[in-house]
């Protein structure tokens, strides 16, 4: 049994897949305007963590994280660089598919680009029109929020409350100030797409409900993101979708609490900024995800370097200890139960982890069993992803194939070619090429 708690009801609920044994989550990915930073890898360690611990549970994940490749702030900051802005795009995406993969982040299902949904997207706002909540107007499609009876079912917001308290709307083509753009006219020299409300670009909500709805199904069990992205973006992702299909969109909705420095949310827009890739020089990948792992991620995280620092020499010690004393020996049942039974109760990394250290201090003073205290906490780290042999076990596969390689050598100094190509032949089924020369044999894995 899995309980976490769900934004829209505003409670922890037991969850229910809607097919049994599989559950389907999308996780609001990157807008590519900047480098990743420690705030963005946050709301990704916890997709993650949600999604290891349903596959530990034996449950069947698809995970799909979209890239946010045109808006605004893409187009601007492009141009700033005079740059095409799918050039300037593609670098954050690298960026972040590296450095996600260092963190060892399992990989999504797929990472579909908005740009690449143009269709679907030009379909549901045609959809939306249709129904009677959109509308057209100069090139530029809006949606109705007024009209869509459940709006701030997520946000806990009032609409009476958010006309209130409206600014003077700067835009006077829209009908009412909440209504925000699915499509916009394209501006001279900004990119565009065809549509049949003439070149344009899509709104970024739109996105999330065309490329969520396209691979998990118009209803789906799990939407994660940022609680900065609650309102509007989320809310209006509901909005959009469920008054198109008529249908709820996601059934549980989760949300991660903001990264902060001196007490404000990190955004390019602060000179606080902190890129995952210069940390990752900085301290290992186990050590970043040990790092937001000791805070949960419902609660605010405040960044500092001494606890960044902190967290790299606790998992040292917990390395340490794993490996010194690990062997073959059976593990600890009830505390390996204990952990996982507090995976599944929301989530609570950090409690799993004191649970982990206690033990650890129990087993130095005697308490417990040493080996099979460290067998227990080895299982329980590689289901929170963490790494503990990953170098080492490169190391060694480099240092096979030089053997394998070498024994292939003597093989063709003795004129034993047939068994040489068979040995050249095996590496090849491995993407193994092995490059013969007068210098010497070398091999590249291809
Ligand atoms: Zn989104």
């Amino acid at each position: 049994m899995i309980e976490f708690f769900n934004t829209l009801t505003g409670k922890k609920e037991v969850f229910k897949p809607i097919k049994e044994n599989n559950v389907s989550i999308y996780v609001c990915g990157m807008t590519v305007q900047n480098r990743p930073h420690l705030g963005h890898m946050r709301a990704y360690v916890m997709a993650d963590l949600i999604r290891r611990v349903f596959e530990y549970n034996g449950y069947t994940v698809k995970m799909i994280q979209n890239f946010t490749d045109i808006d605004d702030k893409i187009i601007e900051r492009s141009r700033e660089f005079d740059m095409d802005y799918r050039v300037f795009g593609e670098r954050y995406i690298k960026e972040y598919i590296e450095s996600s993969l260092k963190m060892n982040i399992l990989e999504p299902y797929y990472y579909p680009r908005a740009t690449q949904h143009i269709d679907e997207i030009i379909n549901l706002v045609e959809t939306l029109i249709e129904k009677g909540y959109a509308y057209v107007i100069d090139g530029d499609v809006y949606y109705k929020t007024a009209k869509f009876k459940d709006y701030g079912k997520l946000s806990g917001k009032k609409i009476e409350d958010l006309i209130s308290g409206a600014r003077i709307e700067i835009n006077p083509k829209k009908h009412d100030p909440l209504d925000f753009a699915l499509w916009k006219k394209a501006k001279e020299g900004e990119p565009y797409w065809y549509s049949p409300w003439g070149k344009g670009r899509p709104g970024w909500h739109i996105e999330c409900s065309a490329m969520s709805m396209k691979y998990l199904g118009e209803t789906f069990d799990i939407h994660a993101g940022g609680t900065d992205l609650i309102f509007p973006h989320h809310e209006n992702e509901i909005a959009q979708s469920e008054a198109a299909t008529g249908k709820p969109f996601a059934n549980y909705w989760i949300h991660n609490e903001m990264l902060r420095i001196k007490g404000e949310k990190m955004s390019k827009s602060l000179s606080n900024f902190l890129a995952v890739s210069d940390i990752l020089k900085k301290v290992s990948p186990n050590a970043l995800r040990l790092y937001y792992y000791r805070t949960h991620f419902r609660s605010p995280l405040e960044y500092d370097d001494g606890s960044l620092k902190e967290a790299s020499s606790s998992f040292e010690r917990m390395k340490r200890f794993v490996m010194e004393n690990q062997s073959g020996a059976d593990i600890d049942g009830d505390l390996f139960d204990e952990l996982i039974k507090n995976l599944n109760n929301n989530f609570n990394s950090p409690k799993t982890l004191g649970i982990m250290f206690s033990a650890i201090k129990d087993a130095n003073n005697g308490i417990r069993d040493k080996q099979i205290t460290a067998n227990t906490l080895r299982k329980a780290l590689e289901i929170l992803g963490f790494v503990l042999e990953g170098e080492k076990k490169e190391e060694i596969s480099d240092k096979v194939i030089d053997t394998v390689v070498g024994i292939r050598d003597k093989m063709r100094a003795e004129k034993l070619f047939e068994y040489a190509d068979f040995v050249r032949d095996e590496l090849k089924k491995l993407n193994i090429e092995i490059l013969d020369s007068k210098d010497g044999t070398k091999w590249r894995i291809k």
